[in-house]
């Protein structure tokens, strides 16, 4: 940390606000990562009014953008009267994928893999005694022939069935441990050994209706269902429709300590599978008029494993949360991330999402201009009420406070 204080020519303040772990102690940092020299906190809010699969739920996410927390207790409450959310998820299963390039015959390489699978799924399952005890374990395998820039190549998935862990240790380890044997039966050379994010295996799938009279009538329903047809129309528009969704999936997926990369890799490449960027959403009125929406996504979140084992913060939460099984918190993060999605919708088709932003950003734009604790409050006001929300002018306002103190 010195050498790095003195390189940056930090004040002892700011090396104190790089230093700081918050409840995770430096020490275990250490043992996380490398180099560690501190921590990144972010704003930890509850979500609200979750009722999934006739369960109450109060969600932890951990997001510095304001309004996201708001936006999905908001949505939560609008299904509650329908009855909230309902999802469930697919086995938790995961792939490994083994690469064999330099395979003469691969079609028939192919099938002399498919040969010795049963082999192949006990020599994995005895590396991982634990996984296969709470009922894990690598369940199958599939082969495929792919062509490359560099010829074919033959492509075994290994599919691991990981109960609460998200899987990505227990998969390469197997994957790396069958390897010898297929390269054996294939009579090419193994390159990677690596798990898949694109989860497809392991998808949870949650729906919920919203009324058209709880949600402003039938001109919302109309505005979020056009709004649903230009995401599936246009993928620029896509981009950031999705990008709602993962606002509320990631903040959540970040409390619970799991692996946001690996969500947001699942969730992108799972939109894109049919060759066409597509909404991991979708919105329909129902015979009553009413809108109904779905979400389909990967999602290898764990209990056991990774920081969800070791960051102080992300257990508590879990606990908070209350999931008994990874394939449960992966309900919840699937229904977070329908809420954000139709709170998005509901505020761009009808205000726009600037206004709920505003008092939200304004807090922000006051902080950057150097407001204190106690200025800030007198800052938001000032700034609604002219509706100009820069930096200069709240430093105007502040210096006008200030004079006037
Ligand atoms: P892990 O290896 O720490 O824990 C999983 C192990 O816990 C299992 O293999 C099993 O032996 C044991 N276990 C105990 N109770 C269990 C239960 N009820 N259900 C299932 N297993 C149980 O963790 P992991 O989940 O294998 O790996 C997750 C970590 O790997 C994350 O931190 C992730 O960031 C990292 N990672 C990700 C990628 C990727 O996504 N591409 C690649 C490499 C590493």
């Amino acid at each position: 940390m010195a050498l790095a204080k003195e390189f940056g020519n930090l004040s002892k303040e700011e090396a104190q606000a790089v230093g700081n772990t918050g409840a995770l102690e430096l020490a275990m940092a250490d043992r996380m990562i490398e180099n560690v020299v501190g921590g990144m906190t972010l704003p930890l809010g509850i979500a609200v009014n979750f009722l999934i699969n006739g369960k109450d739920y109060l969600i932890p996410m951990a997001i510095e953008e304001p309004s996201v927390v708001a936006a999905a207790s908001n949505a939560a409450r609008m299904a509650r009267p329908t009855g909230g959310f309902r999802a469930h998820t697919t086995e938790p299963v995961m792939i490994g994928q083994i690469q064999l390039v330099d395979v003469p015959d691969p079609e028939s390489a192919r099938l002399r893999i498919l040969e010795i699978k049963e082999e192949v799924l006990k020599l994995c399952n005895e590396k991982d005694p634990v996984l296969v005890k709470f009922g894990g374990g690598a369940r199958d395998m599939e082969v495929r022939v792919i062509d490359t820039a560099r010829g074919p190549m033959v492509i075994a998935h290994l599919l691991v069935d990981c109960r609460d862990a998200m899987g990505a240790n227990a998969v390469n380890t197997m994957a790396e441990a069958a390897a010898p044997l297929l390269e054996e039966a294939a009579g090419g050379r193994v390159y990677l050994r690596i798990i898949s994010n694109l989860a497809v295996k392991r998808l949870v799938r949650a729906t919920a209706t919203f009324g058209k009279e709880a949600i402003g009538g039938e001109d919302v329903v109309e505005g979020i269902l056009q709004a649903y047809a230009f995401a599936a129309a246009d993928p620029f528009r896509c981009a950031t429709h999705n990008k709602g969704i993962m606002n509320g999936i990631d903040a959540v997926v970040i409390a619970t300590g799991n692996d946001w990369r690996a969500i947001e890799a699942g969730a992108h490449s799972f939109a894109a599978m049919g060759g066409h960027y597509k909404p991991l959403t979708t919105w329909e009125r129902d015979a009553e008029g009413n809108v109904v929406g779905t979400i389909e996504l990967p999602l290898a979140v764990g209990l056991v494993g990774g920081a969800t084992a070791t960051h102080p913060t992300a257990k508590a939460n879990v606990k908070l949360l209350g999931v008994n099984t990874a394939q449960e918190l992966a309900q919840v993060i699937g229904s977070v991330g329908l809420a954000q999605n139709f709170a998005a919708l509901r505020a761009l088709a009808t205000e726009g999402i600037q206004r709920g932003h505003m008092s939200l950003h304004a807090r922000n734009i006051a902080v950057m201009a150097g407001a204190k604790v106690e200025e800030v409050d007198e800052v938001v006001e000032r700034l609604l009420a002219v509706k100009v929300i820069r930096v200069d002018k709240a430093q105007e306002i502040l210096k006008e406070i200030r004079r006037k103190d």
